[in-house]
């Protein structure tokens, strides 16, 4: 697995405001996409584009496109979703599928209860989005998901990880080829004996959505 950890200072400085606790939920959202559209700069990298040909007023000239088949965008369910309108900004004309999962918050088991995706992903390129890389196998299920589909090349995108979630992750997906490429806005020190990211920024999708 490839990690890449975005080290820039807008992305450290809209990271704080983030993990700040007084932070709103519309402050919170905005700042979500904004940081997804800096790291989705990092995760579309290697994109696959084709070369075409225009004029400008002055001469012809060659430029690149987004190749087909087009990317896939797959956010996670529900958090995921706080993540999407900043990565397709990036990417316009890019396919988005759907992928519900939930932890149970006592066994910690992941299960998937909602799939909107195309049924053959042979040849395509897709990002998947959830923001907060813990230990709770949701990406492992999604990525093993994506892989099953013929999805070939995929980047997950996450504003944190945690060093156990990004471990698991490596062990887990070491024999995808090729390699699963992982962007993250910041690596933290821990997780707590909840599950939590420390210091992290509490619970992403109850920050994006309230506590429903
Ligand atoms: N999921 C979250 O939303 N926050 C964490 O800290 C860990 C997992």
């Amino acid at each position: 697995m490839r990690v890449h950890v975005a080290d820039h200072p807008l992305i450290a400085h809209k990271l704080t405001y983030l993990r700040d606790q007084r932070t709103d939920s519309p402050t919170f959202r905005r700042l979500a996409e904004e940081l997804v559209t800096l790291l989705a700069y990092e995760a579309t990298r290697e994109v696959r584009v084709e070369p075409f040909d225009i004029e400008t007023p002055v001469a012809p000239t060659k430029g690149i496109k987004l190749a087909r088949p087009k990317p896939v965008i797959v956010p996670i369910l529900r958090a995921g979703l706080g993540m999407l309108e900043g990565m397709v900004r990036m990417l316009p004309t890019a396919e988005v599928g759907f992928l519900g999962m939930v932890r149970d918050e006592d066994s910690l088991e992941v299960t998937a209860y909602a799939n909107r995706l195309p049924e053959d992903l042979s040849g395509r390129q897709c990002f998947v989005l959830d923001p907060m890389l813990a230990t709770r196998h949701t990406l492992v299920m999604a990525i093993d998901y994506l892989v099953g589909l013929g999805a070939q090349d995929i980047t997950a995108v996450c504003l944190l990880g945690a060093p156990e979630g990004i471990a698991h992750l490596e062990e887990q997906l070491a024999d995808v080829e090729p390699p699963v490429t992982l962007v993250l806005g910041s690596i933290d020190e821990r997780l707590n004996e909840k599950v939590y990211i420390v210091p992290g920024l509490g619970d992403a999708g109850d920050r994006l959505y309230g506590v429903v």
